[in-house]
């Protein structure tokens, strides 16, 4: 037996599924879990000695490859000098400057520990600000698992076919409303019928919970319209697309600029941060300067705050649109090396991130996204595990590029892509 499969027996026995986190599951693609044991630039290495490259980047955080050095260097010196005080200290203004210095729509930024505490806090204040009581999502995109999110909210929910969930008392999404991502005609009949109540647009200005889907030209503009129209706040939630799609997210990379924004990932280098920023006059609406309370035990934690402020740092440097046109190449030739095996496929892609949708019609919102042949996926996922390529366990889920791998890696990903069979 793998030493894998053994752990995984001893987790579920001490943790729900064996897992922290239900997309860390492969129960989708007919597999175990692969424990991991320590990682490096692009690869990871699992419990039982195999070297994989990494195309999941701990769900995107690690775009500049695992265990950099300079992030790692800060990291050990910040550990020498304690790891939490619940008092204010520098690497917070640090990070939090160069976020309001990247993000156009970015005044000010209050840190939290995760994406999904930033969107949650995110909702409050929207709501607070506006007293409106009312949040308008998109079917497919995930916002973190806070309860007015979790109606039709993507991957996770997705693969596993959970409709919402239990735990959600109904009066709770009775403020949420869905519409389809990129129908603007949808989002405009909402506002038609509830505007003045309607505190907030929540949107992934790039969807990547229900695999890469791009917004249509135009998307985004409109949602900035109706907002502005109707004195809703448009929220991005750049948990994602923040850092990665450019340096300036997908609100500078678009020039569409939100009035809040929720970011996590990246900003945090591979420790557990979150964040949400916007216009000076909303943010100030938050406890102690405003009324809105939001708190955090462990937030602007002095070793969360060097791994983001360092990443954020080098990222400052880093060739973005040479890592789009590699990860564009890679995606491409995936995409016909696929295709000349007869399968049907698309191919969505963007900055470093891409996803490949076994499907023959184009995925532009979840009920496309959802038409993808899920078994199809499994014999690809399952064909490039067993040769050492490692993917989200997921359908729905992104590929992640980062500076770390090389043609090295992406020949070795195209290779092991030539040799997958889809024989059932
Ligand atoms: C990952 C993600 C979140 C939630 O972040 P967590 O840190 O997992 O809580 C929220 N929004 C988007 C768009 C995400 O991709």
């Amino acid at each position: 037996m793998s030493i894998s499969r053994e752990l995984f027996e001893q987790a579920v026995k001490v943790i729900p599924g064996g897992v922290n986190s239900p997309v860390r599951t492969c129960a989708g693609v007919g597999a175990d879990p692969l424990f991991i044991s320590r990682a490096q630039g692009p690869y990871i290495y699992t419990e039982d000695g195999q070297k994989m490259v990494d195309y999941v980047m701990s769900w995107g955080p690690m775009i500049l490859g695992h265990n950099h050095e300079a992030v790692n260097r800060a990291l050990h010196e910040a550990v020498d000098r304690g790891t939490s005080y619940g008092a204010p200290c520098r690497p917070e203004i640090d990070l939090a400057g160069l976020i309001v210095e990247a993000l156009p729509g970015v005044d000010m930024v209050r840190m939290v520990n995760s994406g999904t505490e930033a969107t949650m806090s995110a909702l409050r204040l929207a709501r607070g600000y506006t007293g409106r009581p009312k949040v308008l999502k998109f079917t497919g995109c995930y916002h973190g698992h806070v309860d007015s999110f979790l109606a039709s909210a993507g991957s996770g929910a997705a693969t596993l076919c959970i409709p919402g969930t239990p735990g959600v008392p109904e009066e709770v999404v009775a403020h949420t409303l869905l519409a389809d991502y990129n129908d603007l005609e949808q989002v405009q009949a909402l506002f038609a019928e509830h505007g003045q109540e309607i505190a907030a647009i929540f949107v992934e200005p790039v969807a990547g919970n229900m695999g890469l889907v791009l917004p249509r030209d135009g998307f985004l503009q409109g949602l900035r319209k109706l907002a502005d129209e109707y004195g809703s706040l448009l929220v991005f939630d750049e948990v994602i697309t923040g850092f990665r799609v450019s340096f300036s997210g997908a609100q500078g990379r678009f020039k569409v600029i939100p009035d809040l924004t929720c970011l996590g990932k990246i900003i945090g280098g591979g420790l557990p941060v979150g964040a949400y920023g916007g216009r000076r006059e909303i943010m100030e609406k938050i406890a102690p300067c405003g009324e809105v309370y939001q708190a955090g035990t462990l937030s602007g934690n002095p070793l969360a705050m060097t791994a983001g402020y360092h990443t954020l740092k080098t990222l400052q440097e880093m060739d973005y649109d040479q890592l789009e046109a590699r990860t564009g190449e890679l995606a491409v030739s995936l995409r016909d090396i696929l295709a000349q095996k007869g399968v049907p496929v698309q191919l969505n892609t963007i900055g470093s991130i891409f996803t490949l949708f076994f499907s023959d019609a184009p995925v532009t919102d979840f009920a496309s996204a959802k038409k993808a042949d899920q078994d199809l996926f499994r014999a690809f996922y399952n064909g490039m595990r067993d040769q050492g390529i490692y993917l989200a366990p997921s359908g729905f889920e992104c590929a992640f590029n980062s500076f770390a791998h090389s043609a090295l890696e992406w020949e070795k990903t195209l290779e092991a892509a030539r040799r997958v069979s889809f024989s059932r």
